[in-house]
């Protein structure tokens, strides 16, 4: 299905702005000025971003910073969900995307969850041709996705 890049983040971004502002969160986006319409199944593209945010959102603390960035390079479209604020530690990493894996949080940001989300992501990046990546040190975490796309 052809879907037009920027119709579908501003969409989705506005349902997120809310509960930004809600919980004193910066939402930022990065997105070229005219990217092309991409050809991929829009509903599995919409849950993978619609989960990264939803845990971006869960796990920043208020006054920090959530950016999303999307760019189409060659034939791989590259979503990323940095947030500031929340490092999942590296002896977790491993780990992340397991079915009901969750880090135990001490500190106040501890969050109810199932842990099923990011191994719905992975399946669902898996399903799509494509891979995902997560940086978490020194504050920030960053899950990255890159998919193959027909421009
Ligand atoms: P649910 O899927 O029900 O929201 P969950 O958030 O615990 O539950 P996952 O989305 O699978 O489950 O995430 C697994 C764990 O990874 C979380 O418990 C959390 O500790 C950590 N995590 C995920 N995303 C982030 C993030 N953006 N920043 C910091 N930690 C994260």
């Amino acid at each position: 299905e052809r879907i037009d890049l920027k119709l579908w983040l501003s969409a989705l971004l506005e349902s997120f702005q809310e509960r930004a502002d809600a919980h004193q969160q910066y939402l930022q986006i990065e997105i070229p000025d005219s990217p092309p319409q991409i050809e991929s199944n829009p509903d599995a593209l919409n849950r993978i971003l619609v989960e990264l945010l939803h845990n971006a959102c869960k796990y920043t603390p208020p006054e920090e910073r959530i950016v999303v960035s999307v760019a189409v390079e060659q034939n791989q479209l590259q979503l990323r969900v940095t947030n500031f604020g929340a490092e999942i530690p590296a002896s977790a990493l491993p780990q992340i995307f397991d079915k009901f894996y969750r880090v135990a949080h001490a500190d106040r940001w501890k969050q109810g969850g199932t842990g099923l989300g990011l191994a719905l992501v992975q399946k669902l990046v898996k399903r799509l041709g494509g891979a995902i990546d997560v940086n978490s040190a020194q504050g920030e975490t960053t899950f990255a996705v890159s998919l193959p796309i027909v421009v």
